[in-house]
């Protein structure tokens, strides 16, 4: 969609629906929010910043009568370019923050631009739980975790965002609110709109305010072990044993040898050498059947191959090993200015192959790849460091970008576990999915937003899917 009207015409109209304070046309705004995590930059003609469902829907009907794109964000943490826009408005939902608790019924009502860890805090501060812990849950918003399908290294215990999200406030396009699911913990009343809207990358609506399923808070003690492998086999074989071992496991979270030797001059943990890669694996339970828990666990790591066994109990210790896994996105975007950062999903008995072929990849294509991620899910992060302005480079990276991709889909896995497609992967959008479904996901955009004003762009490829 390319703006009909011109910039000043777009922002004179907006300052009429939205306060002058929620309009910025200047261009240091209009840089800043065309940006997202990525190394992909657009530039909107406005930002505006909605303070309610009404501000939003105003926004969405005057776009869609002056044929205007636009593009909703978040904190703009993402990962595949999905809130760049091009043009057009960027639709910035973080003055919408407020969260209400009703933990009776186990659940809270928050803004969509309230933040994970917001929520997070909410629901403890009622001594309820809410699982989803992206790496980025200090800035990133409840709405862009839902149009994501977020999720993080306890995704292995308690599943991505779409199990935790009961019901939406949604503004169609044409400005008109949709009001989705509802209070009851199950809901099996029609087609479940709500879960379109999850993972639907601000393609289909805007999430204006989430209703948020809460569980009991969990055990309060952990352990946590570091388990080194000398082969990738060993170590790819060993996390399908490790999470089928038991439901204490709850994280289990894989660094390879090259993300190691990223973090090791920032990190805290001195590893032996030759190690292929290494993994987090915490445990969460009570006190008195951790210790043996952890003994399990360590056994069983060790009868997969494990050479090196750290188990810590005490706080300080385990916060010590986690360090590492902190200090990884740092560590590795330090390596190189460009980060491309992907996000292939793999089931778990393909994981030792994938992994054997993602370092067959980085020598094929001489690209500085790291590996980490969420092991225990399938989920790995391969890494690509490069520079974005080395033409030739460039073109090994994108070759190997595309390397990845075939090898996830050949061992039956996905592109994305959970930073979905944006910009960055909907041209490989019709390897992954059949015809018949892309074009079920063209139909349905089509339906929604039939002007196609609502992030164009991003998601679904520039062919395929055609009608059969
Ligand atoms: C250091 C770091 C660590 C990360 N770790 C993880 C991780 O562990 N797990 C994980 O899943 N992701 C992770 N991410 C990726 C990112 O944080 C998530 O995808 C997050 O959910 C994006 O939220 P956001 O508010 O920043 O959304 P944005 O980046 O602003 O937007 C993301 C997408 O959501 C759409 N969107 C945003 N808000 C709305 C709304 N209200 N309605 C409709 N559409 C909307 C946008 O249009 C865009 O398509 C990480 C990113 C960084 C930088």
């Amino acid at each position: 969609v390319t703006a009909p009207v011109a910039d000043e015409v777009l922002g004179r109209e907006l300052r009429h629906v939205l306060r002058p304070d929620q309009v910025r046309l200047g261009a240091v705004d209009r840089v800043t929010y065309g940006y997202d995590a990525t190394y992909r930059r657009g530039l909107p003609a406005a930002v505006v910043f909605p303070e309610s469902t009404e501000d939003v829907s105003a926004v969405l009907r005057l776009a869609s009568r002056l044929h205007v794109p636009v593009f909703p964000r978040g904190a703009g943490t993402g990962l595949s370019g999905g809130a760049v826009p091009m043009g057009g408005i960027a639709l910035v939902l973080t003055r919408m923050r407020s969260i209400s608790v009703e933990p009776e019924a186990m659940q809270l009502v928050a803004e969509a631009g309230a933040t994970t860890a917001d929520v997070q805090a909410a629901a403890a501060a009622h001594g309820l739980y809410y699982p989803p812990d992206p790496g980025s849950q200090h800035v990133a918003t409840v709405g862009g975790n839902i149009a994501e399908n977020a999720a993080g290294p306890h995704g292995l215990r308690y599943g991505a965002t779409d199990r935790y999200v009961l019901g939406l406030t949604v503004v169609l396009p044409n400005g008109e609110v949709l009001e989705t699911g509802g209070r009851t913990l199950k809901n099996a009343t029609g087609y479940r709109l709500t879960q379109l809207f999850v993972g639907s990358e601000g393609t289909l609506g805007v999430i204006t305010r989430a209703r948020l399923r809460l569980v009991p808070k969990p055990p309060p003690d952990t352990a946590t072990l570091l388990l080194g492998f000398a082969g990738l086999s060993e170590l790819g074989r060993a996390v399908g044993q490790l999470a089928r071992l038991s439901e204490s496991l709850v994280s289990l979270e894989l660094l390879d040898r090259h993300t190691i030797a990223a973090v090791a001059g920032r990190g805290p943990v001195p590893l032996p050498e030759g190690l292929a890669g290494v993994l987090l694996a915490e445990l969460r339970g009570y006190k008195d059947v951790l210790p043996r828990l952890a003994q399990q666990t360590a056994d069983l790591a060790r009868a997969a191959g494990a050479v090196v066994v750290q188990v810590a109990v005490e706080r300080e210790a385990q916060a010590h090993l986690w360090r590492m896994r902190e200090e990884v996105a740092a560590a590795v975007a330090r390596l190189k200015p460009t980060k491309i950062s992907e996000d292939a999903t793999v089931p778990l008995d393909e994981l030792a192959g994938f992994l054997a072929d993602l370092e067959a990849i980085r020598r094929e294509y001489r690209v500085e790849l790291v590996v980490f991620g969420h092991a225990g899910d399938g989920n790995v992060h391969p890494n690509i460091l490069c520079r974005e302005g080395d033409a030739e480079e460039m073109t090994r990276v994108e070759a190997a970008v595309a390397a990845i991709f075939q090898a996830a889909l050949r061992r039956g896995g996905t592109l994305s576990g959970e930073h979905g497609i944006g910009l960055l992967k909907r041209d490989f959008l019709p390897h992954a999915v059949s015809p018949a479904a892309l074009w079920t996901m063209r139909e349905l955009k089509r339906l929604f937003d039939p002007q196609g004003i609502l992030n164009p762009g991003k998601l679904l490829p520039s062919t395929g899917g055609e009608a059969p």
